[in-house]
């Protein structure tokens, strides 16, 4: 394997041909943050938040999709870097709800962070502003896309990784926004609420529903547990406050195997020890049924 030297932040770096800039970053501990970028799904330095400064570049580059070059000189939080990074934040939250006191991703969000990394506060401005509406029609997911930043996370994650493709981005310019299917509220959609655009998500526009208000990100710890459905062993998240567990949480990609639905259902029934009962979709409403009637089991259970 052909290996390639570089310094980055005045520090020598050995690594493969092909290593990104960013993943070169990290393996020195160096920390470029990243809005839309997610190992092997969703590489399309879109958010451009990762920009670095190489020398004799004539642009910052963004170092998601930036490969490696011999004899590469980067700097990572040069001014000009610092002062681009803190213009996308603040076109962000020019367009975003000052709500993190009560969000539910607070602690865990990646736009508060890197607001609080660059010192970008929210601006108080005449500009339109989103208005969508909350989807709470899905049982076990919140949608905001007040609060979306338009990543593109969810969508490939739900093609590449759940292999559903019921997200894509709908409309254009400043309508643009996250649609399910063409354009359904997400209870009517084909989703099958398996989560795992929650897990991606790096702002608060998909929370779980199940966790939503009853925990702040920092009074909850996690317990890694792996699924035991399958040969594949996934390893996931279990949210706990106080030592109970307040639900189960797929794996972003790159982090161990993506949880699959049978897995995450399989887990949350092992663990919770309040387990949500099946909820089935009569006369346009969720309603509450047993794990029989769920299963399709109710007619050979009569004949048993
Ligand atoms: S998504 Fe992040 S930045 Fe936006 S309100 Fe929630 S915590 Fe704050
Ligand atoms: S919950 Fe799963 S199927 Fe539904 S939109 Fe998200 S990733 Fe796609
Ligand atoms: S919903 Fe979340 S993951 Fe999807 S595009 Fe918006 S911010 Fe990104």
């Amino acid at each position: 394997m052909n290996m390639i030297n570089l310094t980055i932040d005045g520090i020598p770096v050995k690594v493969k041909s092909g290593t990104t800039v960013m993943e070169a970053a990290k393996s020195i501990g160096i920390d470029i943050p990243a809005l839309c970028y997610l190992k092997g799904v969703n590489e399309v330095g879109a958010c451009r938040i990762c920009v670095v400064e190489v020398e004799r570049a004539r642009t910052l580059q963004a170092s998601c999709v930036l490969p490696v070059a011999e004899g590469m000189v980067v700097h990572t939080e040069s001014p000009a870097v610092v002062e681009a990074r803190k213009e996308i934040l603040k076109l962000i939250l020019d367009n975003h709800p000052n709500d993190c006191l009560t969000c539910d991703k607070a602690g865990e969000c990646k736009l508060q962070e890197y607001a609080y990394r660059y010192d970008v506060k929210f601006r108080e401005h005449d500009g339109a502003r989103r208005n969508a509406i909350i989807d709470t029609s899905n049982p076990y997911i919140l949608r905001d896309n007040n609060k979306c930043i338009l990543c593109g996370r969810c969508v490939s994650t739900c093609s590449q990784i759940q292999e559903r493709s019921v997200l894509s981005f709908g409309e254009r310019g400043f309508e643009t926004h996250i649609i399910a299917d063409n354009d359904r509220i997400l209870g009517e959609s084909s989703c099958v609420s398996c989560g795992r655009c929650i897990s991606v998500c790096p702002v608060g526009a998909l929370i779980d529903n199940r966790i939503a208000g009853k925990a702040r990100a920092w009074e909850t710890e996690k317990e890694e547990v792996k699924c035991t459905q399958c040969e594949y062993g996934c390893n996931f998240e279990l949210l706990k406050k106080d030592g109970v567990v307040l639900g189960v949480r797929a794996k972003e990609p790159g982090e161990g195997r993506p949880l699959c639905l049978k897995g995450k259902l399989s887990v949350d029934l092992t663990y919770n020890p309040k387990p949500l009962a099946p909820l089935m979709k009569k006369d346009d409403q969720y309603v509450e049924v047993s794990w029989a009637e769920a299963l399709g089991l109710e007619k050979i259970i009569d004949k048993l």
